[in-house]
């Protein structure tokens, strides 16, 4: 396949373009860098399968060429980054999105949407299924993210039913990995990069809040699973809905065109998350408490059966070798 994928120079899209071109595939990267770094491609420059352009994924987009799938990846995704670029996260996830299914549309390819477990909000059930509609404050300065992306679902469900693209739609959880920006201001970057520094590590709140981290291997690894399904039929056939389906349930969704959950289902605090960084980095760095952001959500754990039935996917590296690697990786770039 010939494939283009938006936001491609940031930390997962690279990512994406790593195992795809692995695979056999052909990757168009575009990105304005406005979070995404060369440095995440530089690697690929060269490589007959890749290409980068520099664009504005908001404007009209025109790719040469053959056309197979795109995978939508543009979007500031830290916190940090959609509070300091509130319009133009707002814009990418409407704007943006409405190019691709437009490109996807005319060139008659799947796209698929990277939306986020932020469309869950601040949620009042844990773990989150895929049928839980969620708890989102609109006008709350988090509200540009998590209202971008529920837009862009809505936007790509529209394009699916009323012209008929064959859409996917991944929620992705905390990922966490080599190249993420060392001062992205995520929790796992903030943390190992102030440990490695010998700089107190910032717990915003009490750190009782939870997430759970899935590391980006496995994540890349569930998404190419979901984006390579052919049709419904080979989708169904591998799930036996019978005991996907319990009594307290919400009938989940039936078709590969209904969101995903992609992520790891261990949870912990963010105490427990610094305790562990400390103790992988030998860091004696001190913990300090700084306010909690506004609607920070409470807690977050993804339910993964879906995916598990669907794609036969589920995560298989374990926190303490993913924030091993990623640490290492931090140590080489800070
Ligand atoms: N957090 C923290 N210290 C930091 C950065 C983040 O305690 O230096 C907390 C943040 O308040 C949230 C959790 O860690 O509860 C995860 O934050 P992150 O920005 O990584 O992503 P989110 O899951 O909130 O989108």
């Amino acid at each position: 396949m010939r494939i283009l994928i938006t936001g491609g120079a940031g930390f997962l899209g690279s990512h994406l373009s790593d195992l795809l071109i692995a695979k056999g595939h052909e990757v168009v990267a575009m990105d304005n860098l406005i979070t995404g770094r060369v440095e995440n491609i530089s690697h690929l420059m060269g490589n007959p399968k890749f290409s980068f352009v520099r664009y504005n994924i908001c404007d009209y987009i025109h790719v040469d060429g053959q056309l197979d799938a795109i995978l939508h990846f543009a979007s500031p995704a830290s916190p940090q980054d959609y509070l300091e670029m509130p319009i133009a996260t707002l814009k990418v996830g409407a704007l943006g999105t409405h190019k691709v299914l437009g490109l996807a549309k005319a060139r008659g390819a799947r796209l698929l949407l990277a939306s986020t477990s932020e469309v869950y909000g601040d949620p009042l059930v844990n773990p989150q299924p895929e049928s839980y509609w969620g708890n989102v404050n609109p006008i709350s300065p988090r509200g540009v993210y998590d209202e971008a992306k529920r837009f862009a679902e809505a936007m790509t469900m529209a394009y699916h039913r009323y012209h008929g693209v064959d859409t996917r739609i991944v929620r992705i959880f905390n990922t966490y990995g080599p190249r993420m920006r060392p001062h992205d201001g995520r929790v796992v970057s903030n943390f190992v990069v102030q440990a490695l520094k010998g700089k107190p590590l910032t717990i915003f709140g009490d750190g009782s809040q939870t997430r759970s981290f899935c590391y980006a291997d496995d994540l890349v690894r569930g998404i190419t699973e979901l984006l390579l399904i052919d049709s419904d039929k080979s989708f169904a056939e591998r799930t036996n809905r019978a005991s996907f389906l319990t009594k307290s349930d919400q009938p989940l969704s039936e078709t590969m065109h209904d969101p995903v959950n992609i992520g790891n289902p261990r949870e912990l605090t963010v105490k427990q998350i610094a305790d562990l960084v400390l103790k992988l980095t030998g860091s004696n760095s001190k913990i300090e408490h700084k306010p909690l952001p506004v609607d920070d959500p409470k807690v977050r754990r993804p339910d993964i059966r879906r995916a598990k039935q669907l794609l036969g996917w589920e995560p298989k590296v374990e926190l303490e070798d993913g924030l091993r690697k990623t640490i290492e990786y931090f140590r080489q770039v800070i």
